[in-house]
């Protein structure tokens, strides 16, 4: 197992340093100033010369040598991560599919979760809350129920029945409505809950250490294509936490020698909500929100993102791409049709990258990140569903192939 590398929280804009500590409001030099800024994890890189894994450890934790310092005792796990990468059709360059929906509650939100949760332990918090459209609230419910944590979430009103029921099912409580950033702030304000939230302090509140799972995700990717980091990331953004945890995840194998070069990072979007589309076409460092954000794509309808994910797709030579929903239901079908049953904001990210295939690119490789699950969006999947027929007893197997070709056609 590698040596543990020093590791310290530091601010993003100012580049002021503390140690690593229960702190949820980002920067306070920042916030002094005026400013809004998150803090974010750093590590001193020079003391790993290549990111030996830990393959006796469970889940994400086999990466421990970038992750926050987390006593063993403390570490949860439900066997995230270890997701496969597998090729998709598309004209082209080559395009895989980094499916996360094998993740233990169906999404890539395991991963940020099984980290936060961990973090929470090791600060020895009892109670946690994450507000959610649904995925994240899932993984939080999950990984707290592991860890025997109180779970608070608050959820957005469209959420699926299914969904809410999943959180109340791994014993959460759950709320619509009201005023979820206030709450929230409250919440951290009393000192004894741990807000598994995103990095950016957009309700005066942060979590600084989901984004380090999210960073698994980059570590497995490398390690699935033989050390190379591929010439395109194509995923979905929302918040915009796991956009910028992949990111952070192939700058750190590039900082300590793993890999000779970075990605490219593709932020999709669904055009009825794209701060990121529209902060990016202005060529702003600061992100704007956008009024009612609403698409078939909830997991990623956010009003507003974290300016971190925006820096990341200029600092990659990256760009923000939109689909409308037409575009998304199509591409979510076309999927399924390739045996993936991917969440609509996943279909986002393969919708972007087959509209970019182009011969040009026929030598590079890309990988659509699919985030979720469709199956915890039953409107979605049911739109359109007629129950099967009932076959009457009499039957033939004449008429039942004729009709079996009738569907098909
Ligand atoms: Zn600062």
């Amino acid at each position: 197992m590698a040596a543990k590398p020093e590791q310290w929280l530091e601010c993003l804009v100012c580049h002021r340093r503390q140690r690593v500590a229960a702190v949820f409001t980002g920067c306070a030099h920042c916030a002094s100033e005026g400013r809004k800024a998150p803090l974010e994890m750093r590590y001193d890189y020079t003391s790993l010369q290549a990111a030996v894994r830990d393959e006796c450890a469970p889940g994400i934790w086999r990466w421990s040598a970038l992750l926050p310092r987390v006593a063993a005792e403390n570490r949860i796990s439900l066997g995230e991560g270890g997701t496969p990468l597998v090729p998709i059709r598309a004209g082209g360059p080559r395009l895989m599919l980094k499916n996360e929906t094998s993740n233990p509650t169906w999404s890539y939100k395991d991963r940020a979760n099984c980290l936060s949760i961990s973090v929470a332990r090791e600060f020895g918090f009892q109670r946690v809350f994450a507000s959610s459209t649904g995925n994240h609230g899932n993984a939080t419910a999950a990984y707290a129920a592991a860890a025997g944590m109180r779970c608070l979430i608050f959820c957005h009103s469209d959420a699926p029945d299914l969904q809410l029921a999943l959180m109340r099912h791994y014993g959460a409580s759950v709320f619509l409505g009201g005023p979820q950033a206030a709450l929230g702030k409250a919440l951290v304000a009393r000192g004894d809950w741990f807000p598994s939230s995103i990095l950016c302090p957009r309700d005066g509140y942060a979590n600084p250490f989901g984004v380090e799972g999210f960073k698994t995700i980059a570590f497995e990717i490398v390690e699935q294509l033989g050390g190379k980091a591929p010439d395109r990331v194509y995923a979905p953004v929302g918040s915009g936490d796991g956009f910028y945890g992949v990111w952070k995840g192939f700058v750190e194998l590039h900082k300590i020698g793993v890999v000779d070069r970075l990605p490219r990072m593709m932020a999709c979007q669904a055009s009825g909500a794209n701060p990121y589309v529209l902060a990016f076409r202005r060529g702003d460092r600061k992100m704007q929100a956008v009024e009612n954000p609403h698409t078939v794509a909830l997991s990623i309808a956010e009003r507003i993102g974290g300016d971190a994910a925006l820096h990341a797709i200029y600092d990659s030579g990256g760009a923000a791409l939109e689909v409308d929903d037409g575009r998304i239901v199509a591409t979510a079908r076309a999927m399924a049709r390739e045996g993936y049953a991917l969440e609509p904001a996943s279909a986002v990210a393969v919708a972007c990258a087959r509209r970019d295939a182009a011969p040009e690119y026929d030598g590079e490789t890309w990988v659509s990140v699919g985030t979720g699950s469709t199956i915890k969006w039953p409107p979605t999947i049911c739109a359109g569903f007629v129950r099967p027929a009932h076959l009457p007893d009499d039957f033939s197997a004449g008429q039942l192939i004729s009709e079996v070709e009738n569907e098909s056609s």
